[in-house]
This record gives C-alpha cells, structure tokens and sequence, in this order.
C-alpha cells in the first residue's frame, strides 16, 4: 500500500475541535491499527535510511511517530518539548500562534555537531512549530535533512515558514 493511502484511509476528522470553525485531523485511528503503524513506520524508514543520523520529534504527537522510526532507523530520538518540561540547559524558540504565543525548547547536549537531523510531526499547519524546531536543531549544531509531516494543511502555507528546507508531507490537502 502507498503510503498516501494509509494515512488518507486512517485520519479522522473532526469538525469544531478544539475549536468551533476548526476542521482537526486525528492520527489515532492510524496508531491503533497495528499493520498500519508498523507499515507507515517501515515505509518511511525506507525513504530515509542511511541519510540521517538522529530523528527529532515534536511534543507530543511528534513523540509517538519519531520513537519508532528512530528505532527502525537504528539511530537516537530528540525531544523537542513546549517550554518548562526538559530540565536545563535548553535553547528555546518563542514563536507566534493564531492567539498568543507558545515555546518549544531542546537541551543542546542531546544534538551532535552536524548530526544529519530528521524532524517529524503529524501535522503541519501554519509552520510555526516546525521553523521553532528547525531554529533549534540548527543552533544547536545539527543539519536538518528534512521535515516530515504525515499530513499538511497546504491553505495555511506552512511550508513558506521553511524556507529552503526540504518538506516531505505523506498527504496534502
Ligand atoms: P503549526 O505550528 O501551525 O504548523 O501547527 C502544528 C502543530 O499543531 C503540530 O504540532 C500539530 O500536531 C498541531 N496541529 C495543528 N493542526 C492540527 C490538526 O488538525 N490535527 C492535529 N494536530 C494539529
């Protein structure tokens, strides 16, 4: 199965959440169809094997998708967490929402001068998330080699947020 298909097949949405007027795309029926998990993970692992050295996901459902393939990968995970959770050192991004602002934060020490850096995430929206962790990728010596999304919400032009990296999204709409 390609793998647009799987996660097309698998998402969710749900109208009105968290926020009326808000159209939100749940992964949950992917993660709890075991062939389907192992075959997304396997799938991407495939894409990215031997050109990474590290995954980065983001909190929280960056975490779920960036242990596994990690593990598959044979290569470490890195947490990027939202502000106050990782005991310092950390570097942190503030970054602009559709209402107030929020902070993403890594502890350098768990980067490797021009480690070869993978971001995962579920979703990107406006991009904001991803260019905070782009940002704290690269100040702490890494080298993104790329972003990958499973879905991404084309109409909010995240990608322009990214400027000059690579977006690998599974399903666009
Ligand atoms: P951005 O910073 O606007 O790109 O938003 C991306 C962050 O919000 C990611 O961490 C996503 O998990 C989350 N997000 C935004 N929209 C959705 C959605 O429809 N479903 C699930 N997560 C979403």
């Amino acid at each position: 199965v390609e793998l647009t298909d799987l996660v097309r097949e698998h998402v969710r949405e749900i109208p009105d959440f968290p926020a009326p007027g808000v159209l939100f795309r749940d992964i949950t029926p992917l993660l709890a169809d075991g062939p389907a998990f192992g075959a997304l993970v396997r799938g991407l692992a495939d894409k990215y094997r031997g050109h990474v050295d590290a995954v980065a996901g983001l909190e929280s459902r960056g975490f779920i998708l960036a242990a596994p393939l990690a593990l598959e990968l044979g290569v470490g995970m890195i947490t990027v967490r939202k502000a106050g959770r990782l005991p310092g050192p950390v570097v942190g991004v503030d970054y602009a929402l559709e209402y107030g602002t929020a902070r993403m934060e890594l502890r350098p020490d768990t980067v490797t001068e021009g480690q070869r850096v993978l971001i995962i995430d579920d979703v990107l929206a406006t991009g904001g998330t991803g260019a905070a962790a782009v940002q704290l990728v690269e100040r702490s010596g890494g080298e993104v080699v790329a972003l990958a999304m499973l879905l991404e919400l084309a109409a909010l032009s995240g990608r322009t947020k990214l400027d000059g990296h690579r977006v690998d999204s599974v399903l666009i709409y």
